[in-house]
C-alpha cells in the first residue's frame, strides 16, 4: 500500500467516524464543531499553505480525500464564501499579517466570512458602486449600502469593495477592505427569498472606522482584487455543487416517473433524455476543471461556464421534476426538496453573476469574441450617472 493509499484509507476511517451521521442541514454550533474537527484532523486546507495554517500538501492527498469522502455531503454551508472565495483571496493578495491573522480560524470554521460586492444599484455592472471610503487620519471611513450578502448575519468578517476615489474612471479609485462585521457602524437586515428562507441580507455601514492594514491588495485597485474572487466564486460555485445532493436529478426523477406509470410518456422520456445530458456535460465539465485544478492550472474564466451550467441545470430539472409531480411538487415534505430546488433554481441564475454576464464573459474571455461596447469606461466615476448617483449630488 502506497502512502497515498494509506493516506486515503485514514480519510475514510475518520469520515465514517465523524461525517456519516451528520445532520444533512446542521445547526450553526454542530457545522462549527464539525469543521473545528476536520481541520484538526487535518483535512481542511489540505492544500493551503501550512504557514497560513493549511496543511500544505499536495493535490494527490486532496483527491485521496475527495475520493474518500464521495458519499459524504460536508456541511459547508455558511462557511463556503469563505473556503471557496474570501480565503483563496487573502491567500492570492492579501498581506502578510493578514494570511496569518484570518486563514487559519477561517479554515477551522471558527469565523465566518461573507463577500460584499453588490449594491442597490451595481449588482451585474458592480463597478458601478457607491459604497465609499474616506480616509481620515489613521482609518478609512466606510458609509453606504450593500445587498444581497449571502450569510451576512452570521459572518464574523467580509470582504468590501468601496469607492476611495470617485475623480478616477469607474474601475480604478475602488479598494477592496476586510470589514469586522461585528463593528457598532455594521447593521445587517435579513431579506427573505421565495424559498421563505433568509439566505441573503441588506447592510448599511455608518462611519465604521477600518484600520489602513484591512486593506486588501493596493489601495483604488480593488477591482482586479475584485475580479480575483469573483473568478474563484465561479469556479467554486460550479464546481463545488458537483458534490452536492441533487433533488431533482435524473435519477431521482426516473424512478418518480416510474412510480407514476408514466416513463414509457415519449413527452416525458424527451425531457428526461435531455435532463441526462445536461447532467452529463455539468459532470464531465467539472470532471475536466477538477482535474485541472488538481494539476495546478486554475480555469480562470472557464469557470463561469460550470457556473452557467449549473444554473441551466438547476432550472431545467427543477421544471421538468414539475412536469412530472404536478402539484406534489409543492408539498413541503418527501419531496419537498425539489419544491425547494424550485424556488432556489432561479437565484443559481442570478447569484455570482447572471446567466446573461457568464454569457458574456464566456465570449469574450474564454471563446476570444469581440467585447461588450462599455462606453463609460474612461469617464471619471464623478461624472458618470449610475445607481443613485446623480451629476449635482456627485459634485
Ligand atoms: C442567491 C444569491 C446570492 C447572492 N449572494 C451575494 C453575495 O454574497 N454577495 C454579493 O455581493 N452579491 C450577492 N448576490 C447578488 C448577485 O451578485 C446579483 O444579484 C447579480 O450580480 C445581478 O445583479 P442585480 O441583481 O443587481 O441584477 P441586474 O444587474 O440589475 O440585472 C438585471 C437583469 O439584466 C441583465 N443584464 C445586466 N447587465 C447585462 C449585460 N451587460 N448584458 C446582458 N444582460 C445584462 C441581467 O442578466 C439580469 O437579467 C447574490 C444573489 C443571489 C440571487
Amino acid at each position: 500500500m502506497t502512502d497515498l493509499d494509506e493516506y486515503g484509507r485514514q480519510a475514510k476511517a475518520w469520515l465514517d467516524d465523524n461525517a456519516v451521521d451528520l445532520p444533512r442541514e446542521p445547526d450553526l454550533a454542530t457545522a462549527r464543531a464539525f469543521f473545528a474537527r476536520l481541520y484538526d484532523a487535518g483535512y481542511s486546507g489540505i492544500t493551503w499553505p501550512s504557514e497560513y495554517g493549511g496543511q500544505g500538501l499536495s493535490a494527490a492527498e486532496e483527491r485521496a480525500f475527495q475520493q474518500a469522502a464521495r458519499d459524504v455531503v460536508l456541511p459547508v454551508g455558511v462557511f463556503g464564501i469563505g473556503l471557496g472565495m474570501c480565503g483563496p483571496t487573502l491567500i492570492s493578495i492579501g498581506t502578510e499579517e493578514q494570511k496569518r491573522r484570518y486563514v487559519r480560524p477561517l479554515l477551522r470554521g471558527e469565523e465566518i466570512w461573507c463577500q460584499m460586492f453588490s449594491e442597490p444599484g451595481a449588482g451585474s455592472d458592480v463597478a458601478s458602486l457607491q459604497t465609499r471610503a474616506v480616509l481620515d487620519g489613521d482609518a478609512w471611513v466606510v458609509n453606504g449600502q450593500k445587498v444581497w450578502t449571502s450569510v451576512a448575519r452570521q459572518a464574523d468578517y467580509g470582504l468590501l469593495i468601496a469607492r476611495t476615489n470617485p475623480d478616477a474612471v469607474k474601475h480604478k479609485g475602488i479598494t477592496m477592505f476586510i470589514i469586522d462585521m461585528h463593528d457598532p457602524g455594521v447593521t445587517v437586515r435579513p431579506l427573505r427569498d421565495m424559498t421563505g428562507e433568509s439566505h441573503f441580507n441588506e447592510i448599511f455601514f455608518d462611519d465604521v472606522r477600518v484600520a489602513p492594514d484591512q486593506v486588501v491588495g493596493t489601495v483604488n485597485e480593488g477591482w482586479s482584487a475584485a475580479v480575483t474572487t469573483l473568478l474563484h466564486e465561479r469556479v467554486s460555485i460550479g464546481m463545488g455543487a458537483a458534490r452536492t445532493e441533487r433533488p431533482a436529478s435524473f435519477e431521482a426523477l426516473s424512478k418518480a416517473a416510474r412510480d407514476r406509470d408514466i416513463l414509457t410518456d415519449p413527452a416525458v422520456r424527451d425531457q428526461l433524455v435531455d435532463l441526462y445530458l445536461q447532467e452529463r456535460a455539468f459532470d464531465l465539465f467539472n470532471a475536466r476543471l477538477t482535474q485541472e485544478v488538481k494539476a495546478g492550472i486554475f480555469p480562470g474564466a472557464r469557470g463561469s461556464i460550470a457556473k452557467l451550467l449549473l444554473a441551466d441545470l438547476t432550472l431545467s430539472s427543477a421544471d421538468i421534476a414539475s412536469e412530472i409531480l404536478g402539484p406534489e411538487t409543492t408539498a413541503y415534505s418527501g419531496e419537498g426538496k425539489i419544491a425547494r430546488a424550485l424556488s432556489w433554481g432561479p437565484g443559481m441564475a442570478l447569484g455570482g453573476g447572471t446567466n446573461e454576464i457568464m454569457r458574456n464573459i464566456i465570449g469574450d474571455r474564454v471563446l476570444g469574441l469581440p467585447r461588450e461596447p462599455q462606453v463609460d469606461r474612461e469617464i471619471p466615476f464623478r461624472d458618470l450617472k449610475v445607481g443613485t448617483q446623480t451629476r449635482e449630488e456627485s459634485k
